[in-house]
């Protein structure tokens, strides 16, 4: 069988019958069977299928280096952030209470998304994934201390991964069952809010990855925490 390239009617094939130009299969019997104009127009709408998909891809991928609009991004895709969103069957009490409304009026919608209806966000649009600044990172809600910067480490997911807690005292570990599997869900162990979760897949010595949400915390200054807290 061979495949040769030919005008359809013509076969001199100038450039304005380009239109109709298509393979040719002759096979070993000797039948010709030319792809008609309507196969054509499939092929055509296929390669623009194709040519759409690979500009979105490149809409998304500027979408994502776009980092300073984090907030933007979220809040033109709240509605499939939505579908990360997860529910817990109880909520233990935390010494840092707060009402829903003045949840509402201290937090940014995408901070009460995480923080308190146990959202998540996107991989690799949120502020501190790839952050390697110095620093203590505080609950985004009652500015209790949790990480430092140097038990961050790259973990290649997206969210900014830690190794361990500051203290293990500062985060509680609840069990949550939803999206149909069982995970170690990390909370604020004052405000109970919700951070992110802890797998088992981490670096030495814990061997933990502590995979939070940036959203849910704030990054600050190591020695301007430590004045605030001897005054
Ligand atoms: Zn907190």
């Amino acid at each position: 069988m061979s495949l040769i390239m030919t005008g359809v009617g013509d076969e001199t094939g100038s450039i304005s019958n380009l239109i109709c130009y298509g393979f040719v299969m002759k096979s070993s019997t000797g039948m010709v069977n030319y792809i008609s104009v309507v196969e054509k127009i499939k092929i055509n709408m296929k390669l623009f299928l194709i040519t759409s998909v690979n500009l979105t891809l490149i809409l998304v991928v500027l979408n994502i280096n776009k980092g300073n609009n984090t907030h933007e991004f979220e809040e033109n895709h709240s509605h499939e952030l939505a579908n990360y969103e997860m529910v817990m069957d109880t909520v233990p009490e935390f010494p840092y209470q707060k009402t829903e409304a003045e949840w509402k009026e201290i937090l940014t919608p995408s901070q009460f998304r995480i923080l308190r209806k146990k959202g998540t966000e996107f991989p690799y649009v949120n502020e501190y994934f790839d952050s390697k600044k110095d620093g203590i990172y505080v609950c985004a809600g009652c500015g209790q201390k949790l990480y430092d910067s140097r038990h961050k480490y790259k973990s290649g997911t997206g969210w900014p991964s830690f190794w361990k807690p500051i203290d293990d005292s500062l985060v509680v570990e609840l069990e949550d069952k939803s999206l149909f599997m069982t995970r170690t869900e990390i909370v604020c162990s004052n405000c109970g809010g919700h951070l992110g979760h802890v797998f088992d897949d981490g670096p030495e010595p814990t061997n933990l990855r502590y995979c939070m949400n940036s959203a849910a915390m704030k990054l600050v200054n190591r020695d301007k925490l430590s004045e605030a807290e001897e005054n």
